[in-house]
C-alpha cells in the first residue's frame, strides 16, 4: 500500500509540492523514500495527490503531483458533532480520531450545564486530527473549533437533520429509525448535526432548549453509553444510513 502523507493546500507551490518539516523526516528517515518513488498526498480540503518524489533530503522533500482526485474517502453528508466538553481527555480524543475515522466534519466542543473541563490542548489534537486522516484515506481534515456555549451553538445550527441523544427520550424516538426516515426522505440530507451531552448528561432544559430550537431528542437503546461511546454510535450510525460514498 502506498504511504499516504498530509501537506496543506500552501505547500503546493507551481508545479511541486513541499511536504511539511515533520512529514519530510518522517518520508526520509523512517521510511527512507527515495527520488522518483511515489507517494500518496492528501491535502486536507479534499485533494488527494499521487506524488512522484524529485528529491529528497530529511529537511526537504519535493515532488510533484502526477494525479489528482477530489474527495476521496469522503461522505455526501456534511456531519457535525457537537460534544459536551469531557473531563478526561484521553477520552475526547478517543473520540477525535474516530470521529476522523467515521467521516465527521466537525467536531464541536461545547460548554453545558454540567461541563466541568475549560479548553483544549490544540495542538495535539491538531496532531491527531491528521494522523487519523491520514490512517482513514479521508481527504478532508476535519475541524475541532473552540469550545462553545451549547445555548449559543443550539440556534446557529442551521443543518437538515439536527438531533440530540438523550437517555430519557419521550418525543423523537429511536435514532436509528429517525435517520432512516430522513435518508428515504427526497431530497436526501446534506447536512447533520448531532449533539451529545458531557459525562453527567444534558439538563432537561437543554434538551427542551434544543427541542423547541429544532434538534429532535432521540435514543441510542436501554443502556447508558459514556459520552464518547455515544459519540461514536451516533456518527457511525450516520455514516452507515448515508452510505459509504467515497469517490475514489
Ligand atoms: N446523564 C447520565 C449520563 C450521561 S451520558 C448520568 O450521569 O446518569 C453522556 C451523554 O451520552 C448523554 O448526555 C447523551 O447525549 C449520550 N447518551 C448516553 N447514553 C445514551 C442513550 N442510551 N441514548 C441516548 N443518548 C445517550
Amino acid at each position: 500500500m502506498t504511504t499516504t502523507f498530509y501537506a496543506p493546500p500552501s505547500a503546493f507551490r507551481g508545479r511541486r509540492v513541499v511536504l511539511p518539516d515533520d512529514e519530510a523526516r518522517h518520508a526520509a528517515t523512517v521510511l527512507r523514500k527515495e527520488a522518483g518513488d511515489e507517494i500518496v498526498v492528501v491535502d486536507g480540503e479534499g485533494g488527494w495527490h499521487r506524488v512522484q518524489l524529485d528529491h529528497v533530503r530529511s529537511e526537504q522533500v519535493v515532488g510533484t503531483p502526477v494525479e489528482t482526485r477530489r474527495g476521496v474517502g469522503e461522505m455526501d453528508v456534511d456531519l457535525t458533532l457537537g460534544v459536551g466538553l469531557l473531563k478526561h481527555r484521553n477520552r475526547f480524543e478517543t473520540l477525535v480520531e474516530k470521529s476522523v475515522e467515521l467521516g465527521v466534519r466537525c467536531l464541536q466542543p461545547l460548554r453545558t450545564a454540567r461541563t466541568e473541563k475549560e479548553g483544549l490542548r490544540a495542538e495535539r489534537i491538531q496532531n491527531l486530527l491528521v494522523a487519523a486522516l491520514k490512517q482513514s484515506g479521508r481527504t478532508v481534515l476535519p475541524s475541532v473549533p473552540a469550545p462553545r456555549p451549547l445555548d449559543a451553538a443550539v440556534p446557529d445550527a442551521d443543518a437538515d437533520v439536527r438531533l440530540i441523544c438523550h437517555e430519557q427520550v419521550d418525543a423523537g424516538g429511536a435514532l436509528l429509525s429517525v435517520l432512516r426516515e430522513a435518508f428515504d426522505a427526497a431530497p436526501r440530507p446534506a447536512s447533520v448535526h448531532v449533539l451529545v451531552g458531557p459525562e453527567g448528561g444534558f439538563t432537561d432544559a437543554e434538551v427542551r432548549a434544543a427541542a423547541d430550537a429544532g434538534f429532535t431528542p432521540v435514543s441510542l437503546g436501554p443502556r447508558r453509553l459514556r459520552a464518547e461511546t455515544a459519540g461514536i454510535t451516533a456518527a457511525a450510525a450516520v455514516a452507515l444510513c448515508a452510505g459509504a460514498d467515497g469517490t475514489a
